[in-house]
C-alpha cells in the first residue's frame, strides 16, 4: 500500500526535485497564502491566462501521484484556491495543495467567499479528483470580529512585530474563537479521516476545537507568516489561553529557525516547558516543532517564461518594459501592506537618487490588499504621496524614476518582469519567507542573470546568505540604496556565481517537496507501534512521533541495569533517571492508547 507522503514524494522527484523531500531537514514562506488564498486578484480569476499551462497535468506525474493512498487527509484553511484548470494559479501553494487533493484523495476545506447565518450544517463535500473540496459560509456576524479584526489587526501585525500598526479588543478575539468553533463542528463530519493539516494564524487554536470534540486525530498547523519574540505575544489578548491551545497540535511547522526558537522561548517564559529536540511534552503528549521552509514550483516558472500570455496581458507587459529599453531597472512586487516596507524602499531609492542621478528605474507592482481596513488605506496613500514625491524630485519629461502599478498581474506576466530587471528589490520589514524573492531567481536568465536585494528579516533571508543575495536591513533606506547601487554595478561572473547558489537551493527544496515533507511527518503522529514491542510500561501502543521519549526510557532502564547493585549511591541515581524518563513517557503512551480505545465513526467519505 501506498501512503500519502510516499506518494507525494514520489511526485516532488517526478517534479524535478534534485534532494528529495526526504533529505532535507532545514526549512516554506510567508506564503503569497494571503495573496495566494486569501485576496486573489479579480484579475486572475479570467481564464485563459498562462498559468492554465500549469506544468502538473502531466501523465507521468499523475500516475505516480494517482495510487490510492491509506492516509485520508483533511486541510483547512481560511480560504480555498481556485480549482479550475482554466484559471491561472496564483502562487505555489495552491498548485501544491491541488495535487494533494485531486491526486491524493485530500478533503480542503475552507470559508466560501460568502458569509451564512451561522446555521450548522453537514459538511458539503464537492469531489474534485479523487478529493473533496468543502466550503463554508462563515457566520456573518462573527466575521468582521474574525476576519479583519482580531486574525489581521491583532495577529497579523504582532506576528511581524509592529506592535503600533495593533488594534486590540476582547470582543474580536471572542468572534475568532467562535468562528474557528464553528469550522471545528464543520469539521466534525471528517473525523474519521485520519490526520488534520491546518493552515496559518486564522486558525490558531482550531487543534484545541477539534481536540474538545473529541476528535483525537493527528493534527497538524503551518504558520505561513513569521513567529515573533514573547514580548510581542504578550500584547495579543487572551495569549496564554490562545498558546496553550496550539499545544493540542501533535505538529507546528514553522518557516524559519528564527520563528521556532521565538515560539519556544515563549513557552519557557510562560509555562515553564523546554522544547527539547525539537519535542515539547505536556499532559496531552508530544508537540513537535520543525522548521518547513516553504518554497516554489521553479519547473512552473520555467513554462511561464515560455507561455504564450493573454493578449490584454501582452499588452500591459510590452508597455510597461518599453519605459525600460535601453536603461536599468529594479522590480518590487508586494501586496500593498504595511509589512512590505514599500515606503523604506522609496526614500531608498530617492537616496541613491541623489547620488547617482538617472542611474535606474523602479518598477513597483502592488496590488491592493484588504483595502477595507483603514490602516491599509492610509498606507496605500502614503506610499503613493512618497512615490510622486520622489517622481517630482528627479523625474524629467523624458524619464520616470519609479513606475508604479496599483494592479495585479499574472504569474506568467510576473515572470516575464521579473526576467528583464537587473535588481528584484524584496525589502519586507518582517515576512514569513516571501515567495517572490524566490519567483525573482527563478525567472533570471542563467547566463546574465540580474541580483536579489533582499531583507534580512524576510524568511528567504534563512535561506539564502549573504554570497548569494545582498542582505539589507528594510528599516534603513541607505543601506537598500548602497546595495541596489552594488547590484546594478555587479560583474557577471558574481552575478552568476550568486544567482547559481540561489537556484540551487530553489531547486532542491521546491513547494512539492515541502507540501510532502509536511504529510510525511505528520503521518508519523499516527499509531503504528504495536503492544507488544513496548512492554516495559504495558501500556499498549505508541506512536513515532513518541519514539524519542521511549529511546531515553529504553537508555535509562539499560544504563540502571548495568551498574552494580552493591553500588547504591549510583545505583540510586540511575534509578531516578528511569523513573523521570517513565514519567515523561506515561502520559503521552496513555494518550496514544486512548485514542485506540475512542473508535473512529463510520466512514461518510465511502
Ligand atoms: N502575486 C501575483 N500577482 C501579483 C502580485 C503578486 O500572482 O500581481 C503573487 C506572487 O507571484 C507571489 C505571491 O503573490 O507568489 C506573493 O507572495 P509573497 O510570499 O511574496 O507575499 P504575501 O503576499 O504572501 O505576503
Amino acid at each position: 500500500m501506498v501512503r500519502i507522503h510516499d506518494a507525494l514524494y514520489m511526485a516532488a522527484l517526478a517534479y524535478g526535485s534534485t534532494s528529495g523531500a526526504a533529505q532535507q531537514d532545514e526549512t516554506i514562506n510567508q506564503p503569497a497564502f494571503d495573496q495566494q488564498l486569501d485576496e486573489i486578484p479579480p484579475e486572475l480569476d479570467e481564464p485563459g491566462g498562462a498559468g492554465s499551462a500549469h506544468s502538473i497535468a502531466s501523465d507521468e506525474v499523475a500516475d505516480v501521484v494517482n495510487q490510492q493512498s491509506d492516509l485520508k487527509l483533511v486541510v483547512i484553511s481560511n480560504r480555498i484556491a481556485p480549482f479550475d484548470p482554466n484559471k491561472p494559479q496564483t502562487g505555489g501553494l495552491a498548485a501544491a495543495l491541488e495535487p494533494v487533493v485531486e491526486r491524493c484523495g485530500a478533503v480542503w476545506v475552507g470559508s466560501s467567499e460568502e458569509c451564512g447565518d451561522g446555521t450548522e450544517r453537514p459538511l458539503r463535500l464537492e469531489p474534485t479528483g479523487t478529493g473533496y473540496v468543502s466550503r463554508l459560509d462563515l457566520p456573518a456576524a462573527d466575521h468582521p470580529g474574525y476576519y479583519r479584526g482580531f486574525s489581521n489587526s491583532t495577529l497579523w501585525p504582532a506576528l511581524h512585530s509592529l506592535p503600533d500598526r495593533m488594534s486590540v479588543s476582547e470582543d474580536d478575539y471572542d468572534s475568532y474563537q467562535r468562528t474557528n468553533g464553528f469550522i471545528a463542528r464543520a469539521v466534525f463530519d471528517a473525523r474519521d479521516r485520519d490526520v488534520f493539516w491546518v493552515h496559518d494564524y486564522h486558525l490558531l487554536p482550531l487543534g484545541a476545537q477539534l481536540n474538545e470534540l473529541g476528535i483525537e486525530r493527528p493534527a497538524g498547523f503551518f504558520l505561513h507568516t513569521p513567529w515573533p519574540a514573547p514580548d510581542m505575544v504578550e500584547r495579543v489578548p487572551n495569549h496564554l489561553e490562545l498558546m496553550k491551545s496550539t499545544l493540542k497540535y501533535d505538529l507546528l511547522g514553522f518557516q524559519t529557525n528564527r520563528d521556532m526558537n521565538n515560539y519556544s522561548a515563549y513557552l519557557r517564559t510562560h509555562f515553564g516547558l523546554e522544547t527539547r529536540d525539537g519535542i515539547v511534552t505536556t499532559e496531552r503528549g508530544q508537540t513537535r516543532l520543525k522548521k518547513f521552509p516553504i518554497g516554489i514550483d521553479p519547473r512552473q516558472f520555467a513554462d511561464y517564461l515560455a507561455a504564450d500570455l493573454s493578449p490584454a496581458e501582452q499588452k500591459k507587459v510590452s508597455s510597461l518594459l518599453q519605459n525600460f529599453e535601453g536603461s536599468k531597472f529594479a522590480i518590487g512586487v508586494d501586496r500593498l501592506d504595511y509589512t512590505k516596507g514599500i515606503d523604506k524602499r522609496v526614500e531608498g531609492f530617492n537616496q541613491l537618487l541623489r547620488t547617482e542621478p538617472h542611474s535606474i528605474s523602479l518598477l513597483q507592482i502592488a496590488p491592493s490588499s484588504r483595502a477595507d481596513v483603514e490602516q491599509y488605506q492610509k498606507y496605500k496613500e502614503d506610499v503613493e504621496s512618497a512615490i510622486n514625491r520622489v517622481n517630482a524630485e528627479h523625474g524629467t519629461d523624458r524619464w520616470r524614476p519609479i513606475h508604479y502599478k496599483n494592479d495585479s498581474f499574472s504569474q506568467a506576466a510576473l515572470a516575464r518582469l521579473y526576467r528583464a530587471a537587473h535588481v528584484g528589490v524584496v525589502t519586507p520589514l518582517r515576512d514569513g519567507m516571501n515567495l517572490v524573492a524566490k519567483e525573482y531567481v527563478a525567472a533570471q536568465d542563467p547566463k546574465d542573470p540580474g541580483v536579489l536585494v533582499l531583507s534580512k528579516f524576510a524568511g528567504a533571508a534563512e535561506d539564502f546568505n549573504e554570497n548569494e543575495a545582498l542582505l539589507v536591513d528594510p528599516n534603513h533606506p541607505e543601506e537598500i540604496a548602497a546595495a541596489i547601487s552594488k547590484a546594478s554595478h555587479m560583474p557577471l561572473e558574481e552575478r552568476v556565481t550568486r544567482w547559481r547558489s540561489m537556484m540551487d537551493k530553489i531547486e532542491s527544496y521546491t513547494i512539492h517537496d515541502w507540501a510532502a515533507d509536511y504529510v510525511s511527518e505528520l503521518d508519523k503522529s499516527r499509531v503504528t507501534v504495536p503492544a507488544d514491542q513496548f512492554h516495559h510500561l504495558g501500556l499498549g501502543w505508541t506512536n513515532e512521533a513518541q519514539m524519542p521519549l521511549y529511546q531515553n526510557y529504553a537508555t535509562a532502564l539499560t544504563a540502571f541495569n548495568d551498574v552494580d547493585p552493591r553500588d547504591t549511591a549510583l545505583k540510586e541515581a540511575a534509578y531516578a533517571n528511569v523513573e523521570s524518563s517513565s514519567e515523561a513517557l506515561a502520559t503521552p503512551l496513555m494518550h496514544t492508547q486512548n485514542r485506540l480505545w475512542v473508535l473512529p465513526a463510520p466512514d461518510s467519505f465511502a
